[in-house]
């Protein structure tokens, strides 16, 4: 089995390669275009056969690199129905499967961060993008972000999958790298709510610096990155 957590120091991006083995076919989660000669390397090196790209949610802090992925490998583009970005090869919907060459990942709808925010379960592992992080959760102050909506996917859906399922975040801002199901639910101060509106009220008062990049990255990700530098 391979599988990786890249990291982009930029953005504070974890990016995940997953293949049965060398020679295999793979996929890719969260890839981010100024990394795309490290991904053509180790596919290279690992003989491995990219078949998708797949984007938890269109992304405010980095271009994403599934469009130019796409033209080097033809592999397909996956995100969630919800997304308005152009050049998707298929959207998929709560409870789908993708599977490929012995790997199987069911998606999972968590809006709240964004309106088209996914989660992926593979096997005892979750890729929770920006909908859960190591003791945190993503905000929810753009791109019809909702707090509500970040609760319910929160505690209905992410805190009600086996306690022992790893959580592997789209990013890290304190070099952690992975967690549990438990673990968040003991130590994340961010799920410590009674309510919908405790919840609510701390998602609000959060008062953080618009992104970066967003002006550039939002416009970028419409297109899978497929823009002009
Ligand atoms: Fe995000």
């Amino acid at each position: 089995m391979i599988f990786r957590q890249l990291f982009d120091q930029e953005s504070s991006t974890y990016t995940y390669l997953i293949a049965s083995g060398d020679g295999r076919e793979a996929v890719i989660i969260d890839p981010v275009k100024a990394k795309m000669p490290l991904y053509m390397r180790l596919f290279s090196e690992l003989k491995l056969k990219l078949v998708i790209a797949l984007d938890t949610h269109l992304h405010a802090d980095h271009i994403t690199a599934t469009g130019e992925l796409h033209n080097q490998t033809d592999c397909q583009i996956i995100m969630g129905s919800e997304t308005k970005a152009e050049f998707v090869s298929r959207r998929v919907k709560e409870g789908e499967v993708i599977s490929i060459d012995g790997i199987t990942l069911k998606a999972i709808y968590t809006p709240g961060h964004t309106d088209d925010s996914y989660c992926f379960l593979w096997e005892n592992k979750v890729f929770t993008g920006d909908t859960l992080l190591i003791r945190g959760t993503g905000r929810t102050d753009f791109q019809n972000g909702d707090a509500r909506a970040q609760y319910d996917s929160l505690f209905n859906k992410l805190l009600k999958l086996p306690q022992q399922t790893l959580v592997y975040p789209a990013h890290d801002y304190h070099g952690q790298t992975c967690s549990t199901i438990d673990e968040e639910k003991q130590f994340n101060l961010r799920l410590q709510v009674n309510s919908v509106e405790q919840y609510v009220t701390i998602m609000d008062n959060l008062n953080l610096p618009k992104p970066r990049l967003i002006d550039i990255a939002v416009p970028a990700n419409l297109k899978c990155g497929l823009v002009e530098k």
